[in-house]
């Protein structure tokens, strides 16, 4: 699943590719994927892209701003777990036909005014793919006026990249979190925007934290260096990212997991063996020896099945 550092390459790739192009037609094929009808999506075509920003790991297109004042309508996307979005430098001017494919909607963009890009073959335009694998959907797109009307922007907390985001910030939500464990709570989009499975892993483990412990326990000098750890692990990601084509940054975030989806291999800090917590839809890996003073961690799931 694209986490922030993902959607933030996204949002990079679309401001510098898209921004200034006219949305010539949007074409749905997967009808599930859009959730909302007014505005129509038809309302986009023949505005220009003017902006792309990035809400936790939503992704943001204002289209018919001026770039300076908010857009006046907004393509939103989530990609939820199997969800990509892939830059075509080619597209077929023929409408994409609804079918069993991965593609779910489609984006035909325009040149920019007065400065082709490259000379194209007649009938051939640049845009966007949303595709998903799988069976279990889960990509969403919204067309609003106000990202805010989207229910899942609504209730994203602080991004941690912000400005805005301190120590302080980061020490009070842990506070109110109380007894939550703490992977739990830095996965969770009411309390930090854009950390999912996969970076709460890695944050946790290069902050030598149990999963499992307690928001509220961090004493100051906890509470400060797992903020570092957050900011780094999040720039870092986003700085290995950065230039890497769309179809790139899926293998370039698996590559650069340390122990995330990695149970059975060598921790990379230690050499012990990474292990996993599995849950009924997700699983979590971890570090005994860094994180967890070399006790594993009781997995409740396989535990009941082995009574
Ligand atoms: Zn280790």
């Amino acid at each position: 699943m694209p986490e922030l550092p993902e959607v933030e390459a996204l949002r990079r790739l679309l401001t510098e590719r898209a921004v200034g192009r006219p949305v010539v037609r949007v074409d749905v094929t997967a009808i599930s994927v859009l959730k909302t009808y007014d505005p129509p999506i038809t309302a986009l075509s023949g505005l220009f892209v003017s902006d792309v920003s990035r809400h936790g790991k939503f992704l943001d297109v204002g289209v018919g701003g001026d770039g300076v004042a908010p857009a006046p309508l907004h393509l939103v996307v989530h990609l939820a777990r199997a969800g990509w979005l892939q830059w075509r430098e080619n597209l077929p001017a023929l409408p994409a036909k609804p079918g069993k494919g991965p593609l779910a909607l489609r984006v035909h963009l325009g040149e920019r005014e007065g400065q082709p890009d490259s000379p194209q073959a007649e009938g051939v335009a640049a845009g966007f793919d949303l595709t998903e694998a799988g069976t279990k959907k889960g990509l969403a797109a919204y067309v609003v006026r106000d990202p805010a009307l989207v229910p899942g922007v609504a209730r994203l907390g602080p991004d941690p990249l912000a400005d805005a985001f301190t120590v302080e910030v980061l020490a009070d939500l842990l506070h109110r979190a109380g007894r939550a464990q703490l992977k739990g709570v830095l996965r969770d989009q009411s309390v930090i925007a854009g950390i999912g499975n996969a970076y709460s892993d890695e944050v946790l483990h290069a902050a030598k934290l149990s999963p499992f412990k307690p928001a509220n326990t961090l004493d100051a000098d906890g509470v400060a260096a797992l903020y570092e750890v957050i900011r780094t692990t999040l720039a870092d990601a986003i700085e290995r990212a950065a230039g890497l084509a769309t179809n790139q940054l899926k293998g370039e975030k698996k590559a650069g997991l340390q122990v995330h989806g990695r149970a059975g291999q060598p921790c990379p800090v230690c050499g012990d063996t990474i292990r996993e917590v599995s849950f009924s839809d997700r699983a979590l890996q971890y570090c005994a020896t860094c994180q967890t003073g070399g006790k594993p961690l009781a997995d409740r799931r396989l535990s009941k099945l082995l009574k």
